[in-house]
């Protein structure tokens, strides 16, 4: 177990890390069903599954959509350094796995976060050149009105999620691109032209 580490460092030259790649935005925006599309676009990609105290949504499934965690757990792997980032988003802890990202990175492989904007600063000063992008709406109006069916369906309150979204779109700025979500299809195949034009050396790596 501690050797694989070293012997995957060894192989990998620098130009064949994979690029971690940041996606951000406003709950309602519609980041899940655009990285659905950008995985059917681009098989390859590789998603980093979320460590979480939130209790799984129907249909949800452990190990993929992400691990689900109690809180005693989630803080052990804190206390631990486990996690590149980690939040409180919503009132639920999400954390993103280190060994995780750094596994697929060190295999060539571009991997996919989706993270919140505290999880995005946090992860900033410790990545060189990762690709940030930050999902929009196509006005606010629309968000408004998603926000609301969601709010329905969850009971969590439209004025906590209106306000998070507003908190999270005052973030925009920070990203190195920014997309709207007008279409989805249209969405995914602008991330995908972000990601592939980001293809340069050493661009994504984790520092040691
Ligand atoms: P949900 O609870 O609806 O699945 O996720 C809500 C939000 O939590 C996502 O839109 C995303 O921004 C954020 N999120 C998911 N996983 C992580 C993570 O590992 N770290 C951080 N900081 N945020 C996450």
């Amino acid at each position: 177990m501690t050797r694989a580490a070293p012997a995957a460092e060894r192989r990998a030259s620098p130009t064949s890390r994979g690029r971690l790649i940041v996606l951000s935005g406003p709950s309602g925006v519609g980041k899940d069903t655009v990285l659905r599309e950008l995985f059917r676009l681009a098989p390859r990609l590789r998603y980093s599954v979320s460590y979480t105290t939130r209790p799984p949504r129907p249909g949800e499934v452990n190990g993929v959509d992400y691990f689900f965690v109690d809180e005693a757990t989630f803080q052990a792997m804190v206390g631990r350094g486990e996690f590149l980032e980690h939040a409180l988003v919503h009132g639920q802890w999400k954390g993103t796995s280190e060994a995780q990202v750094r596994a697929s990175l060190e295999r060539g492989e571009d991997i996919v976060l989706k993270i919140d904007v505290q999880g995005a600063a946090a992860i900033r000063p410790r990545v060189r050149d990762a690709v940030y992008i930050f999902l929009l709406p196509p006005s606010l109006e629309e968000l408004r009105h998603r926000l609301e069916e969601r709010a329905t369906e969850t009971q969590e309150s439209l004025a906590l999620r209106w306000e998070n979204a507003q908190a999270e779109l005052a973030e925009q700025d920070r990203y190195d691109h920014r997309v709207v979500n007008d279409d989805v299809g249209r969405a995914a195949r602008r991330i995908l032209e972000i990601v592939e034009q980001g293809r340069v050396r050493g661009i994504g790596r984790v520092h040691p």
